[in-house]
C-alpha cells in the first residue's frame, strides 16, 4: 500500500456537476485545484446514472409514442422493433461523449484529478482510498460536493436484484412484463414513461393524494389523465407495507384507504427520494456540522461552520437538482478566490421530463395559499394553440401568477410538450422583475409554444384575443 501527500490550494470532494463546475471556476480564477472523485469518470449521478442517461431513454420513449400517435393521422411505420442492447449502447455513448469532454476540460485547466473515496482526516486534510492505495491531500480551502444517494426502505429486500433503485432502472437490465414503481415523484414518473414505452405493464403507488406532491394540481392533472389510460394502475394515498421475494416475482402488500390486494411484480423500482451523503465523509474530523438528515448547513456564500470549508449541491439541501449545484459551485469557487459572490437566485426551476412535461418556477399556488399571498392568475389552455394542435396534442396549460397590485411575475407553471425548455423565459422574467405587460408586449414568434406564455400574461391584463373571456 502506498501513501503519498499532495497539497491543494483548493480541494474539491466529488466530481458531479457541482464539483466539476467549482473545480473549473476555481482553476480559471488561478487556483491550484485537486479534484477527488470515487468513480473512474466525472459527471456524478447526473451524467452517469441520472439526468443524462434517463433523457436518452426518454427520447426513445417519445419517438415510440409519436410514431404510434401519427398512425391515427395517416402516417404508419408499423410496430417498433426494440433492440435493448443497442439502445443501452447508444445511451452509454451519450454519457461517454460527455465524460470524455469533462476529462479534456480537466486536462486543459491543469487540474489534478485523483480517483478514490475521500474522507476528512482533519480540517486541513483528506485521505483518499483508491485502487492504488491511500493518499493524503492537504488543503488551504475545500469544497464538499459529495452529493446524495437513493433512499432505501430498510424493511424491503434491498439485496434482491429484482428490487431496483434509480441507478438499476437507468441501466435497463431488462424490460419486465410487470413493473411496480414505488413513489409517484419525478424519478418514478420519468422511469414509468420509459418502461411503459419499452413495453412493460407499469403500476405506480404514491403515498400522498396526488402525483408529484408539491407541484400545483392543475399542472399534474393533464399528465395524470394521460398516464391513467396508459398504465395498469395508479394508486394514490397508498403505502407499500411489505415486499416478499418469491420464486415468481416480488409479492407486494399495500396499505391505505384505497389500497389494492397484494400482487406479484417481476420488478419493483423504489423511487421515494434521495438522502444526502453528509454522514459518509468523516465530516466530524474536520469539525463540520452535519444535521440529523445528513445535510451540511451553509450560508449564502456556501460556507460551512468551518470558515475555509464550503459545501454545495445535494449535500447542502433541497431541491436536489444539478442546476442548483452548478450555480452553488461557481459561488463557492468565486468566494474562495476573493470575489464578492453569493447564491441569490430568485428561483430554481423544476422540470419533470414526463409526457407531457411539467415545469414550474417561482411561486406555486400551493405556497401562495400557505403564505396568504394574493395573486392574479392567467392560465392559457393549449387547446387554443395552433402549434400544440399541429403536434397532435391539446392537453397543455401555461399559467402565470402575478402580483395583484403591480402585475409583477411571481410564478409560472407549464404542462405540455417542451415545458422544460419553455420555463426558461419565465425564470428570466422573474429575475428581471418583469410584469405581465412586459411578457404580453414582447413579440413572440407565431406559431410557437412560447406564445402561450404571452397569452397567459394577456389573460391577466385582459388583452387576450385568442380566447373569448367574458367580462366580469
Ligand atoms: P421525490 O421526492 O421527487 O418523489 C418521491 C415520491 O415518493 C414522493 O411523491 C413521495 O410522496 C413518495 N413516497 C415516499 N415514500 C413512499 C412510500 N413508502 N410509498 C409510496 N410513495 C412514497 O423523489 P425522487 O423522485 O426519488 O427524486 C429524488 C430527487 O432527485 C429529487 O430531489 C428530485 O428533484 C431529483 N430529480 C430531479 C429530476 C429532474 O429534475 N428532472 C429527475 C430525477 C430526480
Amino acid at each position: 500500500m502506498t501513501e503519498s501527500v499532495l497539497h491543494a490550494e483548493v480541494l474539491i470532494l466529488g466530481g458531479g456537476p457541482g464539483g466539476y463546475t467549482a473545480a473549473f471556476r476555481a482553476a480559471d480564477l488561478g487556483k491550484n485545484v485537486v479534484l477527488i472523485e470515487r468513480y473512474p469518470v466525472l459527471g456524478g449521478v447526473c451524467l452517469n446514472v441520472g439526468c443524462i442517461p434517463s433523457k436518452a431513454l426518454l427520447h426513445m420513449a417519445q419517438v415510440i409514442h409519436e410514431v404510434d400517435e401519427v398512425g391515427s393521422h395517416g402516417l404508419s411505420f408499423g410496430k417498433p422493433k426494440l433492440d435493448i442492447d443497442k439502445i443501452r449502447t447508444w445511451k452509454e455513448s451519450v454519457t461517454k461523449t460527455l465524460n470524455d469532454g469533462l476529462a479534456g476540460l480537466v486536462k486543459q485547466r491543469k487540474i489534478t484529478l485523483i480517483q478514490g473515496t475521500g474522507q476528512f482526516l482533519s480540517d486541513h486534510s483528506v485521505e483518499v482510498q483508491g485502487d492504488d492505495g491511500k493518499k493524503t491531500i492537504t488543503f488551504d480551502q475545500a469544497v464538499i460536493a459529495a452529493g446524495s444517494r437513493p433512499t432505501e426502505i430498510p424493511v424491503f429486500p434491498n439485496d434482491d436484484p429484482r428490487l431496483w433503485d434509480s441507478t438499476d432502472a437507468v441501466s435497463v437490465p431488462e424490460v419486465p412484463k410487470n413493473l411496480l414503481i414505488v413513489g409517484g415523484g419525478i424519478i418514478g414518473l420519468e422511469m414509468a414513461t420509459v418502461y411503459h414505452a419499452l413495453g412493460a405493464k407499469v403500476s405506480v403507488v404514491e403515498l400522498m393524494d396526488q402525483l408529484i406532491p408539491g407541484c400545483d394540481i392543475d399542472l399534474v392533472k393533464p399528465l395524470h389523465r394521460r398516464i391513467q389510460k396508459q398504465y395498469e394502475n395508479i394508486w394514490l394515498d397508498t403505502r407499500v407495507k411489505a415486499i416478499e421475494p418469491q420464486k415468481r416475482g416480488l409479492k407486494v402488500t399495500f396499505e391505505g384507504t384505497k389500497a389494492p390486494e397484494s400482487q406479484v411484480f417481476d420488478n419493483v423500482l423504489v423511487a421515494v427520494g434521495r438522502r444526502p451523503n453528509g454522514n459518509l465523509i468523516a465530516a466530524e474530523k474536520a469539525g463540520l456540522k452535519v444535521d440529523e438528515m445528513g445535510f451540511i448547513p451553509v450560508d449564502k456564500q456556501q460556507r460551512t461552520n468551518v470558515p475555509h470549508i464550503f459545501a454545495i449541491g445535494d449535500i447542502v439541501g433541497n431541491p436536489m437538482l444539478a442546476h442548483k449545484a452548478t450555480h452553488e459551485g461557481k459561488v463557492a469557487a468565486e468566494v474562495i478566490s476573493g470575489m464578492k459572490a453569493g447564491f441569490d437566485a430568485l428561483t430554481i426551476p423544476s422540470v419533470a421530463y414526463t409526457d407531457p412535461e411539467i415545469a414550474w418556477m417561482g411561486l406555486t399556488e400551493i405556497e401562495a395559499k400557505k403564505q396568504g399571498i394574493e395573486y392574479d392568475k392567467g392560465a392559457f389552455p393549449w387547446a387554443a394553440s395552433g402549434r400544440s394542435l399541429s403536434l397532435g396534442r391539446n392537453e397543455g396549460v401555461t399559467k402565470i401568477l402575478a402580483d395583484k397590485e403591480t402585475g409583477r411575475i411571481l410564478g409560472a407553471g407549464i404542462v405540455g410538450s417542451n415545458a422544460g425548455e419553455l420555463i426558461a423565459e419565465a425564470v428570466l422574467a422573474l429575475e428581471m422583475g418583469a410584469d405581465v405587460d412586459d411578457l404580453s408586449l414582447s413579440v413572440h414568434a407565431h406559431p410557437t409554444l412560447s406564445e402561450t406564455l404571452a397569452c397567459a400574461a394577456e389573460m391577466i391584463n385582459g388583452t387576450i384575443t385568442d380566447l373569448y373571456v367574458r367580462k366580469k
